[in-house]
């Protein structure tokens, strides 16, 4: 028994030791023939290291799907018999850690819906004490690295070894090509600030769609993540939640074919490859920068509109100044010299200016 479990462990620890770390399976486990051919069909695809499935669902609304339950993990007790391939759950409660535990669930992860609520991280901490189970910690729901942060700190103090991230966006209101928006800069951030951890990618709870999987994942892949999170079904349309973000398991295998995986640093192309990987990072930073841009531009051009109907200057020097002591306060925090800040808003202002004048005079 002793040897069987050891074994177990020995097989999550070498996938988790390579990249990339390709994790897949429905949202939720259904039923069991569903789990069983899902399972037996990503390891037909030589191109899956995990077998990911939701258990117990935590849906925004009462009234739909909310999981099948403990009666789900034997089904994948049993779709590790029969791949070899390890197995994955989300746990939000200590019964649900218990649980898969019980059942040789080989690595957990917390949710997103989880991870902002410090209550119920210690919930699960507490009950993962003296089990030496992987973890995998998704980002907060709202855009806080401090909560994301707190939760790695409440595991790591139950003595969990071996804690990865995962990130998978962050809400925002309204409408966007998002189900949740990347916020990459985040994701990046918090790798710096813990480059021990794994860093795995989650496209589906990204994009909520499936048109864009392959754009999202590809990036996560050129900024050097360390894996990916993407759930598969074998009947995406009629799956019992997450229906429009799922893919088959063969559509799995051609979008992980398609992908250019990046090379590691080998010998003296090391540090070519490194500068690509910091000038990619630049390159998604920029784009952000330029979309948030575009978004101040139209705030600009609204409050033109405003100001037009209302007949009020354009130029209204004490919002101005406000503007700029505000910049200069958090520059000063982030490193950004007083001069730097100046050209900066005085660019942004400018153009700001040109566009609400397009809109005064239109
Ligand atoms: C999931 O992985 O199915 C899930 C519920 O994700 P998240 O916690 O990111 O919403
Ligand atoms: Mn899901």
């Amino acid at each position: 028994m002793e040897a069987v479990e050891n074994k177990a462990k020995t097989v999550i620890l070498e996938k988790l030791n390579k990249k990339p770390i390709i994790i897949s399976g429905p949202c939720s486990a259904e039923t069991e023939t569903q789990m069983l051919e899902t399972a037996q069909r990503l390891a037909k695809t030589g191109k899956v290291d995990i077998l990911r499935a939701g258990i117990w669902k935590p849906r925004t609304r009462p009234g739909s799907f909310e999981g099948i339950g403990t009666k789900g993990l034997p089904w994948l007790q049993q779709a590790k018999k029969l791949t070899g391939l390890p197995t994955t759950v989300e746990v939000a409660t200590g019964k649900q850690v218990e649980d898969a535990l019980h059942f040789e669930v080989d690595m957990l992860w917390i949710g997103a819906r989880t991870t902002v609520n410090p209550f119920s991280v210690q919930e699960v901490a507490d009950a993962l004490r003296g089990s030496d189970v992987p973890v995998l910690i998704k980002n907060p729901i709202n855009p806080d690295l401090e909560l994301w942060t707190g939760a790695v700190e409440r595991v790591a103090k139950a003595g969990i070894k071996k804690i990865g991230l995962i990130h998978r966006g962050f809400s925002a209101y309204g409408n966007t090509e998002y189900r949740n928006a990347p916020m990459w800069h985040l994701a990046i951030e918090m790798k710096l600030r813990n480059p021990e951890l794994l860093m795995i990618n989650d496209p589906s709870h990204i994009c909520g769609r499936r048109d864009i999987l392959m754009d999202v994942a590809q990036k996560a892949i050129d900024l050097d993540y360390d894996g990916l999170m993407i759930e598969s079904h074998i009947d995406p349309d009629n799956a019992w939640s997450d229906a429009k973000q799922q893919v088959t398991p063969e559509r799995l295998a051609e979008m992980l074919d398609a992908i250019v995986w990046r090379k590691e640093d080998v010998n003296s192309e090391a540090f070519h490859a490194a500068l690509e990987k910091l000038r990619q990072q630049i390159n998604h930073l920029d784009d952000e920068m330029m979309q948030i841009l575009g978004q101040r531009m139209k705030l600009a051009e609204k409050i033109g509109q405003y100001k037009k109907e209302n007949n009020i200057t354009i130029l209204q020097t004490s919002r101005w100044n406000e503007i700029l002591e505000r910049a200069f306060v958090k520059g000063e925090k982030i490193g950004l010299s007083k001069e730097f800040v100046t050209k900066y808003f005085d660019a942004i202002h400018m153009e700001s200016i040109n566009h609400q004048n397009k809109i005064m005079n239109s």
